[in-house]
């Protein structure tokens, strides 16, 4: 391997030496945090040590100055820079691919392939133009449908449309995928307690464009389906008080989830699609490995009566603005989340381990799909699935056999927490 210097040493930059002994140099700002000269240059913290003028020193509190002597070291052997470079969060020439500067150029996919042969990754990328980037969308999704079997012919499926980019994105991939895919109906099911008034909009227009039964489910409506004493928002508001910010986002989730399948059964559906896209999906099974609660899927899962479709699972949250932004710029719009949708840190822990995943790991999300359906699948988890006795969503338990939570079989967790804080009747 060529032995790459990108910088000439100067009092502002510090040297970095990996275990080859290559040398590397990193920009540094006078007084600037250690641990962020290492963020800003891409190298995790628990991957090397620093030390001034010889001395180990705390890479999380001390600041850079110019007077002082400072080497970094890794702590394990892996061609860091290199991939790094490969990556692109470096800008060095250690890989310096030729490229094609292209005007047109919308989109660049990129994959790391693993090749059975050799046993490693290989890195592909291609480039789009705008038509041929919408065109790829379109195939990708349609692909993905029918390969997962997600759809069969003549079926009528009913689709949770919030109005917001993912479920627009979904109307308007099946709807301009029809072609390509099984024969189907749609009854949209709309909940507008949590959308804008705009989003409730977009959902009936796109409704009615393509030809889908659609129900605006109300207010009343919805207190209806949970039994709430009290107008949801303020079911809302008191969760969000008495609770935290986690426990609110769950709850709008938890209360949609179960008006859909509400009415869905009202009117005798099954299958069910949300607008999940990829790196939703990721989060979902990241999250279900570290808290140990199960995910099956991840293209479709059995939920009680209920089947439960993804069809956006093979397209990222980027690709689908960049596919609207393509398609119907006007209809590109995403406004700040509810008060109810920010969630809290494990939200933002496992949508930035899900982005930086990819970031780090391109098309890592198919192979953690591939692999998380074999486990799910294969490994054949029985669940029991259980309907509330007061919203009659559907819900399992039974992954909390061994932990000291009480548990009651007759209610969901949501209801579980309303009948507590006495907000159903
Ligand atoms: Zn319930």
């Amino acid at each position: 391997m060529k032995k790459t210097v990108d910088y000439k040493k100067n009092s502002n930059k510090i040297l970095l030496k990996d275990r080859l002994d290559r040398k590397f140099y990193i920009e540094a700002k006078p007084n600037e945090l250690f641990s962020s000269i290492l963020n800003r240059n891409h190298i995790p913290l628990d991957a090397v040590i620093v030390r001034r003028n010889g001395e180990v020193i705390d890479d999380w509190l001390m600041r850079y100055s110019p007077k002082d002597n400072y080497i970094i070291e890794m702590v394990r052997a892996y061609h860091l820079p290199d991939f790094l470079s490969l990556l692109r969060l470096w800008d060095t020439n250690i890989y310096q691919q030729p490229i094609k500067a292209d005007d047109q150029a919308y989109y660049t996919r990129r994959h790391f392939l693993h090749d059975s042969q050799n046993g490693d990754y290989k890195s592909t990328q291609s480039t789009f133009n705008k038509q041929d980037f919408v065109a790829y969308i379109e195939n990708l999704f349609a692909d993905g449908v029918k390969r997962e079997t997600l759809i069969d012919e003549n079926e009528h499926i009913s689709l949770a449309i919030s109005g917001g980019r993912d479920s627009l994105a979904l109307g308007y991939l099946l709807n301009n995928t029809k072609e390509s895919l099984p024969s189907f109906s749609v009854t949209s099911i709309h909940v507008s307690t949590f959308s804008k008034e705009k989003e409730t909009s977009f959902a009936a227009e796109i409704a009615q464009k393509f030809g889908y039964s659609h129900r605006n489910i109300s207010d009343s409506e919805v207190r209806n389906v949970f039994n709430f004493k009290i107008p949801t928002y303020e079911v809302m508001e008191k969760v969000k008080y008495d609770y935290n910010k986690a426990y609110s986002i769950g709850t709008a989730h938890a209360i949609m989830r179960g008006v859909v399948e509400y009415y869905s059964k009202v009117n005798g559906i099954n299958k069910i699609a949300f607008g999940l896209m990829c790196e939703d999906i990721v989060t979902s099974i990241l999250k279900s490995k570290f808290i140990g609660s199960p995910f099956l899927g991840p293209f479709k899962r059995k939920w009680g009566e209920f089947e439960l479709i993804y069809p956006l699972w093979s397209i990222t949250k980027k690709e689908l603005t960049l596919y609207l932004e393509a398609i119907v710029p006007e209809h590109n719009t995403q406004g700040s989340p509810t008060q109810f949708d920010r969630g809290a840190l494990d939200r933002d822990i496992y949508y930035l381990l899900a982005d930086t995943l990819t970031t780090i790991f391109p098309g890592s999300a198919y192979q953690l799909f591939k692999g998380h359906q074999k486990e799910t699948e294969y490994h054949n988890i029985s669940l029991d699935y259980k309907q509330c006795e007061n919203c009659q969503s559907t819900f399992n338990d039974s992954y909390k056999v061994d932990s000291n939570m009480h548990v009651d079989d007759s209610l969901c967790d949501l209801c579980k927490l309303l009948e507590k804080m006495n907000l159903i009747k």
